[in-house]
């Protein structure tokens, strides 16, 4: 059994803030410890369950935030950025099953630190008519390639736009969120020992087949809307997109993965125009 681990850092027990999540933040170094040690419990409970190879792929910002000498040892690292396929980094049709640790919801919904993969750019996503966040994007990508999303881990909100879309996934709340920036969290302790016993669990339903992956449907239809027309402007030179509305491309794409990259490369044209 491989396990590929996506792993995110907003919805780690105990980040609410920007002061955990950015670079020079003040409790960021403190944020990456705990980091590290759900991913660890996840690690441990997937091994229990007789995971033979799993592969961690840092997905957050900068992607330098898991803290490689206190990594689990049977665990192997993904580290640094850019990435072509970013949080999916290592992804194919070899591995089991996909874990994503520390998510958090898409933008535009309530949950700690809400947004889609860039908070500067992304007001919505639509996938095939339905607003998506990094859960339910990467879920669909990582299903692309039959590989189910067996684990996610994160607030109630990220939670559950996974269990919307992928059935039999285990859902770990290591949080409940009461605002953007305020959430009621278990002692990290408890969060490590719920993480290790859903990482068991998923494995246990991907070798009963009970966990499976999903039809992805395709043509994949996208519509990105922008936080302002300024970022439209620039991201529609991307051919084949179309401009619906002051804020909005949409793009037809022959399958979810030329969806992913067309998305992507969408949002780092739009952050371009930044001022
Ligand atoms: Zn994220």
């Amino acid at each position: 059994m491989r396990i590929y681990f996506s792993v995110d850092l907003e919805g780690i027990c105990g980040v609410v803030d920007v002061e955990h999540t950015r670079r020079d933040g003040r409790e960021h170094d403190r944020a990456r410890k705990w980091m590290v040690q759900e991913v660890n419990a996840a690690v441990e409970g997937a091994l229990k369950a007789g995971a033979e190879k799993i592969v961690v792929n840092d997905s957050h910002g900068t992607m330098r935030n898991l803290l490689p000498e206190e990594l689990h040892p049977e665990a192997e690292l993904i580290i640094g950025s850019p990435k072509p396929m970013s949080m999916l980094e290592g992804l194919s049709k070899d591995f089991d099953g996909t874990f994503f640790i520390g998510y958090h919801a898409r933008s535009g919904a309530f949950g700690v630190l809400s947004h889609t993969y860039s908070g500067r750019v992304v007001a919505d996503l639509k996938v095939n008519g339905r607003s998506v966040g990094e859960p339910g994007l990467n879920g669909l990508v990582s299903n692309f390639y039959g590989v189910p999303v067996a684990l996610i881990s994160g607030d109630q909100f990220a939670v559950g736009e996974a269990l919307d879309l992928f059935p039999g996934v285990v859902g770990v709340i290591t949080k409940e969120a009461i605002g953007r920036y305020v959430a009621k969290c278990p002692s990290p302790e408890k969060a490590k020992k719920m993480i290790e016993e859903g990482a068991s669990k998923a494995v246990n339903l991907l070798r009963s087949g009970e966990i499976k992956p999903i039809q992805v449907p395709s043509p994949i239809e996208i519509q990105l809307k922008f936080l302002n027309p300024g970022m439209a402007d620039l991201a529609q030179i991307l051919p084949g997109s179309e401009r619906i509305d002051p804020l909005t491309l949409r793009y037809v794409a022959k399958n979810m993965l030329e969806a992913y990259k067309a998305i992507r490369a969408m949002i780092y044209l739009g952050y371009s125009s930044i001022k």
